[in-house]
């Protein structure tokens, strides 16, 4: 069992979470379920920073020597001018969702040492470890697969799928499609094979029934909504698909009922939020996750705000 009051004392560390609004994130409990798990002397808050406070923001996570932040809406694009370095993903898909510090002293050195603050998009690797739990790589390489939004999520999963899977075929449906222009243009150099394809909702029937793969990249079904779909018509699904929605709460949306009603395989988003801080917790703390804590913190958190 963690400890339930954990030590807080002249040694502890600090992790934020940068964003505006962030007093709703499950993030705090899920990452601090794990540092007391594990007895890690640091302590994960949230603290709501508006854009004209980003840079001074950034500046204290130096100048306070925190291990690192993770970064939400609105920041995630325009964070990496304030940082060091990011790392090659993050750069690809054009946003930052993880902050590490680079500390060559620790805590305890001169304030005066430098820090170097790297960035990095954690919910790559977070959205391909669930389905590379379920599903062997070689099973969806070069398949067909579509992606339901155009947003920053779906720009991580373009991403991820390209650069893994090698996809003949891969679709993303939006309701703006100059907004999936503005992805697949921003993807070209990783869709070597000209996999990319948009259309909007009403034209995506026969992409949805062709595609192996299919990811709700929007927030369509999520709390206090959980009646929304990105894909209304359940007789588009079939046994050999995966349904992966990103949605986080509920942990099971209308979508993966329908889509796991017609033999499909399901994959709920609470898998990649866990993945996607664990990724994050083992660059800031050294250590590989203890997801049980993790998740059970995540499950309490969900249920309190139900
Ligand atoms: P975002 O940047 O706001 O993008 C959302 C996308 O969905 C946009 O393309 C948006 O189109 C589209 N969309 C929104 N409402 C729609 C509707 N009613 N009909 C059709 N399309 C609609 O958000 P995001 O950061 O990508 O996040 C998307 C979802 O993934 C959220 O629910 C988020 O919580 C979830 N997520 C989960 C994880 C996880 O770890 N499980 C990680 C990241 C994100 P417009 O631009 O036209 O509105």
């Amino acid at each position: 069992m963690p400890d339930p009051s954990p030590r807080i004392d002249a040694q502890t560390r600090l992790i934020t979470l940068l964003g505006h609004p962030v007093e709703h994130s499950f993030s705090p409990a899920l990452h601090n379920a794990a540092l007391q798990e594990q007895g890690v002397n640091a302590v994960y808050v949230a603290t709501p920073v508006r854009p004209e406070g980003l840079a001074d923001a950034v500046a204290g996570l130096r100048a306070l020597r925190f291990l690192g932040a993770n970064v939400t809406i609105p920041h995630k694009e325009t964070v990496a001018a304030h940082l060091d370095a990011v790392s090659d993903r993050a750069a690809a898909v054009g946003a930052v969702n993880t902050i590490v510090a680079e500390d060559p002293g620790g805590a305890s050195e001169d304030a005066s040492a430098a820090v170097r603050l790297r960035g990095d998009n954690t919910d790559v690797a977070g959205f391909l470890e669930p389905l590379q739990a379920q599903v062997p790589e070689d099973n969806l390489r070069g398949a067909d697969m579509l992606i339901f939004g155009a947003g920053g999520a779906a720009r991580a999963v373009v991403y991820a799928l390209l650069t893994t899977y090698a996809p003949d075929r891969l679709t993303l449906v939006a309701r703006r499609p100059e907004q999936a222009d503005a992805v697949a243009q921003a993807m070209q150099e990783h869709d070597s094979r000209d996999a990319l394809a948009v259309q909007p909702f009403e034209a995506a029937g026969p992409a949805v029934r062709a595609s192996r793969l299919l990811v709700n990249a929007t927030p369509l079904g999520m709390h206090p909504n959980p009646d929304d779909t990105p894909w209304p018509d359940a007789d588009d699904f079939r046994a050999e698909q995966i349904a992966y929605d990103l949605v986080y709460n509920p942990g099971t949306t209308r979508f993966l009922r329908a889509a796991a009603d017609r033999g499909a395989t399901p994959i709920g988003g609470q898998a990649m939020l866990v993945a996607q801080a664990a990724a994050s917790y083992r660059q800031w703390t050294g250590r590989a996750m203890p997801t049980d804590a993790a998740r059970a913190a995540l499950d309490a958190a969900l249920a309190a705000a139900a």
